[in-house]
């Protein structure tokens, strides 16, 4: 009796494996261990081939330090200032958003005196 008390608390225990597996992947911890207890073997091999839920990958990126987009609803990179799934610019984070404008007027203006400067020197050559 003692025996077989023990190995029932032993299957218990195995049990709970596919089950962890599963929750950490997002998937209901009680109907997995309901189904490691039933067919541990099948329900062991399946919790590790499942895929994690995209709650739970989001999750994950949100803890991370990741936003999620207030368009699309998708998750980005806590740096972003544009969303890489819908384009549009995260409009929390102007100043960012003003720096790469900047930048960008900035180098617009070194590449329009690169080509005025190229200009004049082909212009001065052309004379000599
Ligand atoms: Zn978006």
């Amino acid at each position: 009796m003692d025996f077989l008390f023990f190995a029932f608390l032993w299957y218990i225990g195995l049990s709970l494996i596919p089950a962890f597996i599963a929750f950490n992947k997002g998937r209901n911890f009680f109907l997995w261990f309901v189904y490691g207890f039933c067919l541990f073997i099948i329900a062991f091999i399946h919790s590790l081939f499942l895929k994690k839920t995209v709650e739970t990958i989001e999750e994950e990126q949100l803890h991370a330090g990741g936003k999620r987009c207030p368009y699309c609803a998708e998750v980005i990179k806590k740096e972003a200032v544009v969303c890489k799934h819908c384009g549009k610019g995260w409009p929390f984070s102007q100043t960012s958003a003003s720096d790469i404008v900047q930048s960008k007027i900035r180098a617009d203006r070194s590449a329009e005196a690169k080509t005025i400067a190229a200009e004049a020197e082909r212009f001065l050559q052309g004379r000599r």
